[in-house]
């Protein structure tokens, strides 16, 4: 009764497409409800193992596969290390056989498709990797063949800052928001802006490469070729460097220690962190006054819940946000965590199957 309101279709015809989706198993009865008229109203869900996505998620030091299901719930997961100066074959090799592995774990009649995600940039079709400054080695892959030779799946590639949008609206912090800006703090920064419930893209296909605006005019050298962009002073990278900087001679292995260091109120420790937040801060204060979103998602591995990163962030944004602006902003932390960007992975996979007109 309530989906013919929202539809506006006929009785009969909802009546019609609910038994052929529950007979395909698409959708379950999760209960009843009586309602005024003494008919007992059938409560419907999506069913979330009806079938899978499978994610695979290349960052600068891991390679991650997923399965999960339509609801965001990760059923397998699987980690490994790569290295930066890991030749492409053998990224490639590793790819492949991190994602057979899941395939071969899952049935495959029940996976949709794959996604696969890894930061940097990629050519508007989606088609080949342009450039990487986490992995170099991965310039000029034509990942989508790849994996189309190497698997009879869909294929969907996308960059990290995007599929973290994706899945953060689908199964996280942004569901029910429709114009939000997604910031990506890790191994690289980016940004995603989703407005009126869409991704943003801009002609070329890169906007919201906020990691690569300038905030040092005669800063550190970035591998995009310019010098003083925001990732030069506030990604993992950046951080560990001038974490070894102050703490020569000390057995500090990498931000994490750093991060305990400073909760347990080491001042060095806390002044790099501090400093990071600050760049991010000024830089994301500019694309608020500029967007003026309802929601700020701050995401990645930098950020866990609203840590120390995270309030210095909030606090340089009070101080350069149109004070209007900040007062109707709200700045939350991602809600899928470390996982984040393997589940938006495989949450490409899913949409590109609901977009389809047959879901067989
Ligand atoms: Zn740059």
């Amino acid at each position: 009764v309530e989906i013919t309101g929202k539809l506006g279709l006929a009785a009969k015809t909802i009546t019609n497409l609910t038994r052929e989706l529950l007979s395909s198993n698409v959708i379950r009865i999760a209960g009843y409800r009586s309602s005024s008229g003494g008919r007992r109203q059938e409560l419907l869900e999506l069913n979330p193992d009806y079938k899978y996505g499978l994610g695979i998620y290349l960052g600068g030091r891991c390679l991650e596969g997923a399965i999960v299901d339509l609801r965001g719930g990760v059923s397998i997961y699987k980690k490994i290390r790569v290295d930066i100066r890991e030749s492409q074959s053998s990224l490639l090799n590793k790819i492949k056989h991190l994602t057979r592995e899941l395939i071969t774990q899952t049935k495959m009649s029940k996976l949709f498709g794959t996604g696969f995600v890894f930061h940097g940039i990629l050519d508007t079709r989606g088609e080949m990797i342009i450039s990487s400054a986490v992995l170099p080695n991965l310039k000029g892959v034509k990942i989508k063949k790849f994996f189309r030779e190497e698997f009879s799946l869909p294929i969907e590639v996308e960059i990290s800052s995007r599929a973290i949008a994706l899945a953060e609206k689908w199964f996280g912090a942004a569901r029910n928001i429709n114009d939000f800006i997604l910031l990506e703090l890790g191994m690289g920064i980016g940004s995603t802006i989703v407005h009126k419930g869409e991704i943003f893209y801009g002609a070329g296909g890169h906007a919201g490469e906020i990691g690569h605006t300038v905030v040092e005019t005669n800063g550190r050298m970035c591998p995009c070729g310019r010098r003083g962009c925001l990732e030069t002073v506030a990604s993992i990278p950046a951080i560990e460097k001038e974490m070894v900087r102050c703490f020569k001679g000390s057995e500090l292995k990498n931000f994490k220690e750093l991060y305990h260091l400073a909760i347990n109120g080491n001042k060095s420790a806390r002044d790099i962190i501090n400093r990071a937040g600050q760049y991010i801060g000024i830089a994301t204060s500019n694309l608020v006054n500029i967007l003026n979103p309802s929601h700020l998602i701050v995401s990645g591995e930098l950020i866990q819940g609203k840590n120390l990163l995270f309030q210095t962030i909030d606090n340089t944004l009070r101080k350069y946000v149109i004070p209007s602006f900040y007062d109707s902003l709200q700045i939350i932390p991602g809600k899928l965590e470390e996982r984040a960007t393997v589940i938006g992975g495989a949450t490409l996979a899913l949409k590109r199957c609901f977009e389809a007109t047959e879901l067989n």
